[in-house]
């Protein structure tokens, strides 16, 4: 739990989301401002400021997180036409909130390459 971490206060409950999936490692929520008819974020209850901090004894959360992303994906019945996982390291890839996430993006069809 870091303080002033958008994303520690959704996992804590005392920032408000739409929380979609929650466990012992990791919590689902929509995205404030989605960039696709489904766009859910799905990040480490633990304070992680992103992958690039992640190392080999936390194989088990990177996976957790994408069975995550997998098992909603189906939910949101994006299994069929297809979606994408998208997740952006540092500034020159766009990250703006340092507390790890998984995008989970579906329900149109996306471009690419992304801009
Ligand atoms: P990134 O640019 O990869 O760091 O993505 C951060 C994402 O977090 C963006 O898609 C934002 O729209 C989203 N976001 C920021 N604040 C919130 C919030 N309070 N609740 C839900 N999503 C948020």
């Amino acid at each position: 739990m870091q303080p002033r971490c958008v994303f520690c206060g959704i996992v804590s409950g005392s920032s408000s989301a739409e929380v979609v999936h929650r466990d012992d490692l990791v919590t689902a929520f929509r995205d404030r401002f989605p960039q696709a008819p489904v766009h859910i974020l799905v990040v480490p209850n633990r304070h992680v400021s992103g992958i690039g901090d992640l190392g080999e004894e936390d194989t088990p959360l990177i996976g957790g997180m994408i069975a995550v992303a997998n098992d909603l994906a189906s939910q949101e019945g994006l299994a069929q036409d297809g979606y994408r996982l998208v997740i952006n390291q540092g500034s020159a890839a766009g990250q703006s909130v340092f507390h790890l996430h998984l995008h989970l993006l579906g329900g149109r069809q996306l471009g690419w390459p992304p801009g």
